[in-house]
């Protein structure tokens, strides 16, 4: 049966992706975006796309966010909307606070007004591994471990996974959450890793490295990440929390040398000439060493499982955003 569903966040990286995604697998169903159209957000993303409308908002407005579940009848909500930049919160943490702490509870208690209690309603909170700190050599992040959360950008994410959490707890609201590890893709903002690399190698400008580029993050595609999404909101148990990631560590440094050479590649520019541009900056404040998941909850239980092969979704990454460049 077609349903009306809500995506806060829609026209962000993760958002638009889990729109067009969901416009695909759901053809008969309507989807209202909630955004508020940051620095961060790109409208013409999911533009065009019958059946999906954009209200521009701010998660904080818990009067709106209410009105839009009531008149809608929606009954899914995937919560995205964010500040999301790590860099961005250690020079204006403020930000982070409101929207993904404040912003976080107004949804929560829309949600829970517009309910009232209703049980098949469910609310699925996306969230970041960073929450879990920072590992070491070895061992791995999964559901039972303890918070720890580094930068203001992992503690405001911290602090509204325990709100969904309290929400569940206290109120009964069907609510689900996802840790998951970084991700890469389409339609990412240029001020990411990824994107930022590839659009310095098209301009032949120098590409910054943080530190000795050692840092260790776990790669997953942007679309395995919304197939995880929709699958916890369809199958995933109420109260429940589930990391997802990719089995696909890499350091800094070796991240930047493949995606150098699939430039290269891409380009048919002679092998090594973007490796040439690597640039190393002054490390950030506070740099988590290494982020690792281990989803053997979700693959046991859900039966989901990464599909892009790293080396495919890199290829497939640095054609789209040359593509888009030429646009
Ligand atoms: P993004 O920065 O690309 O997009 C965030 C979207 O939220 C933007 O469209 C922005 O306009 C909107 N937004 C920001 N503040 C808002 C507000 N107050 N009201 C309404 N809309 C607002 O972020 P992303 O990378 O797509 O991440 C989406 C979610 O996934 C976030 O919650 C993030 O914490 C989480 N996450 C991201 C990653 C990753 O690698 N990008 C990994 C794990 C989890």
């Amino acid at each position: 049966m077609s349903e009306t569903i809500l995506i806060t966040g829609g026209a962000g990286f993760i958002g638009s992706n889990l729109v067009h995604r969901w416009h695909r697998t759901h053809p008969d169903d309507r989807i209202v975006v909630l955004d508020k159209l940051t620095y961060a957000a790109d409208p013409k993303q999911i533009e065009g796309l019958e059946g999906v409308e954009l209200v521009v908002g701010d998660i904080q407005n818990l009067e709106l966010a209410r009105h839009l579940i009531e008149r809608h009848g929606i009954q899914k909500v995937f919560h995205l909307a964010a500040e999301s930049h790590v860099d961005r919160s250690i020079t204006g943490p403020a930000a982070f606070i409101q929207t993904n702490l404040v912003g976080t509870f107004a949804m929560l208690e829309a949600a829970r007004q517009a309910w009232a209690g209703q049980k098949d309603c469910r609310f699925l909170h996306i969230s970041t591994d960073e929450v879990y700190g920072s590992l070491g050599e070895s061992g791995k992040f999964h559901e039972a471990m303890a918070y720890a959360p580094n930068s203001p950008y992992s503690a405001s994410k911290a602090g509204s996974d325990h709100l969904v959490r309290a929400y569940h707890h206290t109120y009964g609201l069907n609510t689900v959450t996802t840790n998951c590890s970084n991700n890469y893709g389409p339609r990412q903002h240029p001020e990411k890793l990824i994107p930022l690399a590839i659009s310095r190698m098209a301009k032949g400008e120098p590409i910054p490295v943080y530190g000795d580029g050692q840092n260790v993050r776990d790669w997953l595609y942007v679309e395995d990440h919304c197939a995880a999404l929709e699958l916890v909101m369809e199958k995933g148990k109420a109260g429940e929390t589930y990391c997802v990631g990719g089995d696909n560590e890499w350091k800094n440094l070796e991240l930047i040398h493949l995606l150098c050479d699939a430039v290269d590649r891409h380009l048919g520019r002679l092998e090594g000439t973007s490796r040439k541009l690597i640039t190393f900056v002054q490390d950030r404040a506070g740099h988590d060493q290494r982020y690792a998941i281990d989803a053997t909850k979700i693959r046991s239980e859900l039966g989901w499982r990464a599909e892009y092969p790293f080396g495919n979704g890199i290829q497939a990454t640095v054609a789209w955003y040359f593509r888009k460049f030429s646009n």
